[in-house]
């Protein structure tokens, strides 16, 4: 018999058969609480009925039809209903099956439109695992480890990582920017740099929102040198934090000129689309985007059922509101756990990382926390450039109670994990 390729390694022990809400059950009929969301996709829960509706109509009315080929109507409708919700002016969209596959769109087209080379990029930042986002990513070594040669002409400046940095926010972002000017005079000269890329919240590298005034800065050197700034909003987008768009949280100006979404975007189904201002897009090389499967009807129509979704229930308020009962809990069970060193994110997107008494990253009790926590019926991932911080990353339609289920068994799970390193 086949086995699965060694090279997976699972984070849960989970074997799924079935999804409802926020809950996985195992063959077993065990019932497991999911504050994974897939890596933050099934953002309207497993299964919403109304995704699971619209999917079985499309699926009975038309699969597929590749859209540089066919175009069909979950894929135009999808485009009008979009622009309901993008940022202004962003009014141009391509569509792809994955966050790898569209930050390298994005990259592409910020290389065709300035006809220039490089890309600068954030410390601890993540864009996927193809050679080309992998070698934008410096959200750990285990994601580049033997993959080069990468991709030459990529320069990185620092995120400004307020906790890490031992500053306040303010304090991080000069820093950060003054760095960004520094790469600019030493490493990526302005007219030979295409496109910024940043995430607004670090994902993978650790849940760490861009204090105020960060994005606008960028916004502010893409304008003096004609560079394409690029918003990676994969994990931290869709409703995931609270507002629509991450970058929402940003007082000053912060609109990108290619803003990058997957994840939450469809429920599940393989779905991820760069929109981007029609003058830009327009000098994309026709034939050079695109995939065989980007765009595919039934993953447009399980989109469209997400945007109902989110409207109908409410689901960005109903992220900030429990996002909020969410912090508040592990605020209170890092106070009382001197392990837990920092507890940070926004909205549904919220992180605890954890120190050794040195203040050096603990990977290991940060790992046993997960463990357990997993044991217990709750479901979590770790993140982080140590992956010492776990994430919590629920479905926007989790209730107070789940909220608070989670909160027990997690604190449950703190305190097994920092008795045993005792
Ligand atoms: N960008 C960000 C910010 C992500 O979090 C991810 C996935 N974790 C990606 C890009 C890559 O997406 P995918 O795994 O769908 O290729």
């Amino acid at each position: 018999m086949p086995r699965l390729s060694p090279v997976l390694k699972q984070a849960t022990p989970v074997t799924a058969v079935r999804g409802e809400g926020l809950y996985l059950y195992d063959a077993a009929g065990r019932r497991h609480l999911d504050f994974t969301s897939g890596v933050g996709v099934t953002s309207t829960g497993h299964c919403h009925p109304r995704v699971v509706e619209a999917v079985r109509e499309q699926a009975g009315r038309l699969i597929h039809g590749q859209y540089t080929t066919v175009l069909h109507e979950p894929l135009l409708t999808l485009t009008e209903r979009l622009g309901e919700v993008l940022p202004e002016g962003l009014d141009t969209l391509f569509y792809a099956n994955s966050g790898s596959e569209a930050v390298e769109a994005a990259l592409r087209l910020a290389r065709q439109a300035t006809g220039r080379p490089n890309a600068v990029v954030f410390d601890g930042g993540f864009h996927g695992r193809t050679i080309g986002a992998a070698s934008l990513t410096t959200a750990g070594s285990r994601f580049r480890a033997r993959t080069g040669p990468l991709m030459p002409g990529v320069a990185v400046a620092p995120f400004p990582h307020a906790f890490d940095l031992g500053l306040d926010g303010p304090a991080a972002v000069e820093h950060a920017l003054q760095g960004l000017d520094r790469v600019l005079a030493t490493t990526s000269a302005p007219d030979e740099t295409a496109a910024f890329i940043v995430e607004p919240v670090l994902g993978e590298g650790g849940y760490v929102p861009a204090p105020d005034g960060f994005l606008a800065g960028l916004r502010e050197r893409a304008d003096r040198y004609g560079i394409v700034l690029v918003l990676d909003e994969v994990q931290c987008g869709f409703g995931r934090t609270g507002r629509f768009w991450a970058h929402e949280y940003e007082t000053g100006a912060a609109t990108p000129d290619i803003l990058v979404t997957a994840k939450g975007l469809a429920s599940g189904f393989p779905l991820s689309a760069i929109a981007a201002r029609a003058d830009l897009m327009s000098l994309a090389r026709p034939g050079s985007h695109g995939g065989t499967y980007g765009g595919n009807a039934v993953a447009c129509s399980a989109a469209l059922a997400t945007l109902d979704v989110i409207r109908d229930e409410k689901l960005v308020a109903n992220a900030a509101e429990q996002g909020a009962r969410l912090a508040r809990g592990l605020h209170t069970v890092a106070e009382r756990t001197p392990a837990v060193a920092d507890v940070r994110g926004r909205g549904l997107m919220l992180g605890s990382e954890f120190r050794r008494p040195d203040g050096s990253p603990d990977p290991d009790t940060a790992g046993r926390a997960q463990q357990a926590a997993a044991e217990l019926g709750l479901l979590l991932l770790t993140c982080g450039v140590w992956g010492n911080t776990v994430r919590m990353i629920p479905a926007l339609t989790v209730t107070g109670d789940q909220i608070d289920e989670a909160l027990a068994l997690w604190s449950k799970a703190v305190a097994a994990s920092v008795r045993e390193q005792d």
